[in-house]
């Protein structure tokens, strides 16, 4: 599969990769917008939110509490951002689903 994130699941591309189990991976964005910014994505080949089905509720909620962990022990207890980035008006680049983390900085609302 032409994917670039089961690459790096796969090992096939270098990331900067620093937490990983059995369901899910994370690694540091190649693209950093912030002194935090890394990504949370599952194994497995999801290629969109909008591919989540029911079988995968504890997958998700594994992304969001594996994010809400590694979020603090990069030292982001005084707060950070989640995106999930949906389809081409969402601004996903990369179709295989993952979680942004953003951190230590200040975080604007809305979003650009
Ligand atoms: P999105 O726009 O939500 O699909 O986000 C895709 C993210 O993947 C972007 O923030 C990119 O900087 C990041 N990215 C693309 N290629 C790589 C890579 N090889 N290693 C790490 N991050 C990457
Ligand atoms: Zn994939």
């Amino acid at each position: 599969m032409d994917c670039l994130f089961c690459k790096i699941v796969a090992g096939e591309i270098p990331a900067r990769k620093f937490y990983e189990d059995d369901q899910v991976i994370a690694f540091h964005d190649i693209g950093a917008q912030a002194p935090v910014h890394f990504l949370v994505i599952p194994k497995k080949h999801i290629a969109t939110l909008n591919d989540l089905d029911e079988g995968d509720q504890a997958l998700a909620g594994l992304l969001l509490l594996t994010a809400q962990r590694l979020a603090n022990q990069q030292g982001c207890d005084d707060g950070f951002r989640l995106v999930m980035n949906c389809k081409a008006l969402g601004g996903q680049t990369v179709y295989h689903v993952h979680m942004h983390v953003l951190g230590q900085r200040q975080m604007t609302w809305p979003p650009g």
